[in-house]
This record gives structure tokens, C-alpha cells and sequence, in this order.
């Protein structure tokens, strides 16, 4: 195998592999949160990538997805990797989908710039189906931020304070 095709495989199970992660941890966090819908959205993002960071692998005949630092998620404004921790919880569904919204995009781009690379033709088609499955990602969110309202000006006063219940 050429090592452009190799370095294209490895990049592309990088970036599942590296997405896969991004929605269990914000899964995990809507549940924290309790907000199922948005939980469920992302456990599905998280299958979905993770089955396809192991195709890919089982392509391969590898064991483990590359390095992940070869393909890091991006904030919308930068390429600084996200502290999770920071967002406040009322803002947490909108900026999550945000997130990945934008790190889709990138994905799907990705792909695209790929099946119209002067690469073999295997490859490229590889790469349209990897460009479509991110585009109908890119739609699910989109779907998702149109039910999202946006943070009133008041977005951060809890009016439903959570109540210990021990
Ligand atoms: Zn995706």
C-alpha cells in the first residue's frame, strides 16, 4: 500500500477514533446534566464513529487507532482543545452542539478535499462515502441547534435550583 493511502487511513482513524471519545465524554455529560435527549444524540454520534474507527482498524489489520494527537477536536474559535469543564451547565446543549457542529464540518471537509485529491481511485471513493456519512452528521446537529433555543440574558440564573435529595 502506498504510504499516501496509509497516511490518509491513519489520519481518518485518528479523527473517528478522536470524535468517538468527544461524544462518549459529552454523553456523559448531558446525562450529569439531565438532558436525555441531547445524551442520546451524542451515545449515537459515539456508536457511529466508533464503528467506524473499527473498520477502519479492521481494514488495516490494526490493533489500535493511531496516535490521536495526529487529529485533535477544535473549539469553533480555535484550535485550542476544549475544558469541558468551564462551560457553564445551562449553556452546555447549545455550546456542545456547537462543538460538534463545528468539528463535523471539519470532518466532512476533510473528506471531501480527499475525494478530490489526485490519489487512487479507491481511496477517493473511500472518501466520498466517509465525506456523506459526516455531511448527515453535520444535519443531525443542525437538526438538534434548531430545537436548541439560544441562552436568553439571563441564561446563567438557575430559576430550578437542583434540590439535594440526601
Ligand atoms: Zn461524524
Amino acid at each position: 500500500m502506498k504510504q499516501a493511502v496509509l497516511d490518509f487511513m491513519a489520519r481518518a482513524c485518528a479523527m473517528e477514533a478522536e470524535a468517538a471519545e468527544r461524544y462518549a465524554e459529552l454523553a456523559e455529560q448531558m446525562w450529569a446534566f439531565h438532558n436525555r435527549e441531547v445524551a442520546k444524540l451524542f451515545g449515537k454520534l459515539a456508536r457511529i464513529e466508533g464503528l467506524h474507527r473499527d473498520q477502519i482498524l479492521e481494514k488495516m489489520g490494526w490493533t489500535e487507532a493511531p496516535d490521536p494527537s495526529a487529529f485533535r477536536w477544535e473549539t469553533p474559535e480555535g484550535p485550542e482543545t476544549t475544558d469541558y469543564g468551564e462551560l457553564h451547565y445551562l449553556m452546555q446543549a447549545r455550546h456542545a452542539l456547537e462543538l460538534a457542529l463545528h468539528n463535523e464540518r471539519r470532518a466532512a471537509e476533510y473528506y471531501e478535499r480527499l475525494s478530490e485529491a489526485d490519489i487512487p481511485e479507491d481511496i477517493r471513493r473511500e472518501a466520498a462515502e466517509m465525506a456523506e456519512e459526516e455531511r448527515e452528521h453535520v444535519r443531525l446537529i443542525e437538526v438538534w441547534l434548531a430545537k436548541t433555543p439560544d441562552p436568553d440574558a439571563r441564561w446563567d440564573e438557575d430559576l430550578d435550583p437542583p434540590v439535594s435529595v440526601d
